[in-house]
């Protein structure tokens, strides 16, 4: 088959590849733990599924404007504006089946040929996916476990050139569960101030899974906005266990928004109206469900970082957000390929090597703990099983 050319540059996301071959195990007989997968193991709150099955009953069953239903646009902007304390307008909200849509749409409609794109290393896959899609160059940003994976400020102005179109935050972050502290991004917002021709797509789909203090966006400094240069991505999969339904959504400048809607009418046309509007509901309904899944995420994390610093060759820092661990495990005798490989094998533990979130991933695993504290428990033992054999050798 001769695919187009561009095809060779498209990535993936080796959550999906590795989720498929521990499925492949279980259909073995075999019993695996799923720490690979991002996604909250809790149901999604009884009220937003009840409003999800109320917009079916009372017939919304059809096409929905390419941008999303205003009463949702209207919500997101509010919503936006409270949480980050800016002004943000209906207009600028376009609401895409999931956040992912919005890296593809925004990559696709601002990076040329040769374009630099600064983004962090380690991190989500699919923006170098994207870029080199697009024909853009990475520039990659290296977070290291010394610095709790904060973006350094010198590494981060050296890396701008003429060539960059765009800078990509995450925070907090995935794979690292780093965040970017108010005074990180002031200094970065001080540096991009001066380079008003460079959008910032500032990914915040963790933002409401914070363990300590407030989130802060780039988006709060001056001039940094969405009606500067600013793409703002959140959405409902994380914060509300809502993965499935496919709802999230970008805050831009209305030009790109207008930009952007084109692209998905080219693609999606729109949203499912009914995931629409149980995303209103998410919004305005209550959030004690949110509160509640944060507390036992936290309490999650503080089991899974105490286990894995007991584990010989294992060294992990505290994620300060979202709900993933990357220990180090290079006092391990393994590379991150061979461990995740053998941790899947041997102690049916499924996980992701830290190389699948670029090169400088390399010495890490991840581990999403969004599973039982019992499948944490039971996972960290064989996990501590395999590792001593192998100290003992
Ligand atoms: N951004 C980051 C950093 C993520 O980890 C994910 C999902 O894993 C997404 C965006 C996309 O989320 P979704 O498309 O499910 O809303």
């Amino acid at each position: 088959m001769r695919l187009a050319k561009r095809m060779e540059r498209l990535g993936t996301e080796t959550a999906f590849s590795v989720l498929a071959k521990a499925k492949a195990l279980e259909a073995q007989g075999r019993e695996i733990i799923h720490l690979e997968i991002g996604e909250p193991d809790f149901p999604t709150p009884e009220n937003i599924v009840e409003a999800g099955c109320r917009a079916l009953r009372d017939g919304h069953t059809h096409y929905t404007p390419t941008a999303g239903i205003p009463e949702l646009r209207e919500a997101i902007a509010a919503d936006v504006a409270r949480s980050r304390g800016i002004p943000v307008r209906p207009e600028q909200v376009v609401v895409t089946p999931g956040g992912k849509p919005i890296m593809f749409f925004t990559i696709l409609a601002l990076v040329e040929e040769g374009d630099e794109v600064l983004l962090p290393s380690p991190a989500f896959p699919i923006y170098e996916s994207m870029v080199n899609f697009a024909g853009g160059k990475p520039v990659f940003l290296p977070l290291r476990q010394e610095k709790g994976f904060r973006l350094d400020l010198d590494e981060f102005r050296a890396g701008l050139s003429d060539r960059t179109k765009l800078v990509i935050l995450n925070s907090p972050a995935n794979p690292t569960g780093g965040v970017l502290t108010s005074e990180d991004l002031s200094g970065l917002a001080d540096i991009l101030r001066e380079r008003s021709d460079v959008f910032v797509l500032s990914d915040e789909i963790y933002s409401r899974l914070i363990y300590s203090g407030q989130f802060a966006s780039i988006t709060s400094e001056p001039d940094l906005g969405p009606d500067g240069h600013t793409i703002i991505l959140d959405g409902f999969s994380k914060t509300y266990a809502m993965t499935g339904w496919r709802l999230g959504y970008g805050v831009m400048p209305e030009p790109l928004a207008a930009e952007v809607a084109t692209l998905q009418v080219n693609s999606n046309s729109c949203t499912n109206a009914a995931t629409q509007y149980a995303g209103l509901e998410a919004l305005t309904g209550q959030q004690e469900s949110v509160e509640q899944m944060l507390a036992e995420f936290r309490a999650r994390r503080d089991l899974m970082v105490t286990g894995l610093n007991a584990l010989p060759g294992v060294e992990c820092a505290t994620p300060q957000g979202a709900f993933y661990a990357f220990p180090r495990i290079t006092d391990s005798g393994y590379n991150a390929n061979e461990l995740a490989d053998l941790l899947l094998q041997e102690a049916g533990v499924a996980c992701l090597s830290g190389t699948g979130f670029g090169h400088h991933g390399e010495g890490h695993l991840r581990f999403s703990y969004a599973n039982s504290r019992q499948n944490i428990c039971r996972a960290l033992e064989r996990m501590g099983e395999i590792l001593s054999q192998t100290a003992e050798r």
